[in-house]
């Protein structure tokens, strides 16, 4: 056989494959499910490292529109995933990505990319890359801190299925709206929420059909946060993270 004719067997592929030294929460939901600050604060509360995996696949995005390459190229948005330098830095206090050492992490939340992440995220050889690289960057938060919270669409199911913690944030369709609605025009009146309602719902049909995050997995925690504010859904987290493995902040 040829060497590394197997992808399974070459060098860099076994690192991200290794088992995880350390304990990681795996955080997935639906866009307002408030899955990302609550992840934050979680792993503030843990003193642990955070991987905004969604930052990912914006700051990919953000690249190809910067470099024109063109979205409907799978095989062009595949290179530039497995090429583009991105740094995500973990500190749950200060996170950020940088594409070539440029900070986007204002840049990534613009509508021109949250329109079109999609369409780079439904790219499956996009997503290995990805999928490959978030596990090597959890393995390097648990090396700094001993404990990383990784949250996104497939965390608890693809990327890190032997995640010590796996939980579903969800909330009903009219409370992620409202929140959406919230956080991006200041208000959940029922203009803003029609306004927002593509960014969540399109958006989500979109990615559904290639991740499992509206319904919970074999051994995954479903937390629904519909009626829970912001402070009661990160003790809600930190409650199942202690249950599993007797530890909180
Ligand atoms: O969480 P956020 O809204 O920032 O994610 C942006 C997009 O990245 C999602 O709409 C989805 O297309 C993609 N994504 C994904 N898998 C993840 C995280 C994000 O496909 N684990």
């Amino acid at each position: 056989m040829k060497p590394h004719a197997n992808p399974q067997h070459s060098p860099e592929l076994t690192v991200a494959e290794a088992p995880f030294t350390g304990t990681v929460v795996a955080i997935d939901g639906p866009s307002g499910s408030g899955k990302s600050s609550v992840s934050r604060a979680v792993a503030r509360a843990l003193d642990a490292a955070y991987l905004d995996t969604g930052a990912m696949y914006r700051a990919l995005t953000w690249s190809c529109l910067r470099d024109g390459v063109d979205l409907a190229n799978h095989e062009a948005v595949a290179e530039q995933a497995r090429t583009v330098s991105v740094t995500m830095v973990m500190d749950p206090r200060r996170p950020s990505v940088r594409v070539d050492g440029i900070d986007l992490s204002r840049a990534i939340r613009e509508d021109r990319v949250t329109s079109v992440v999609s369409v780079v995220a439904t790219n499956l050889a996009v997503r290995a890359e990805l999928r490959r690289r978030q596990r090597l960057l959890i393995a390097e938060g648990l090396e700094q801190r001993g404990t990383c919270v990784a949250e996104g669409r497939d965390i608890t199911t693809v990327v890190a299925p032997d995640a010590a913690v796996r939980i579903l944030l969800t909330a009903s369709e009219a409370a992620r709206l409202a929140r959406r609605a919230t956080q991006n025009l200041g208000q959940a009146d029922e203009a803003s929420v029609a306004a927002t309602r593509s960014q969540v719902v399109d958006r989500d049909r979109l990615d559904s059909t290639v991740s499992q995050f509206t319904t919970a997995s074999d051994g995954v925690v479903r937390l629904d946060t519909s009626d829970l504010s912001f402070d009661e859904s990160v003790a809600a987290v930190l409650a199942v993270v202690s249950e599993v493995v007797g530890r909180a902040g």
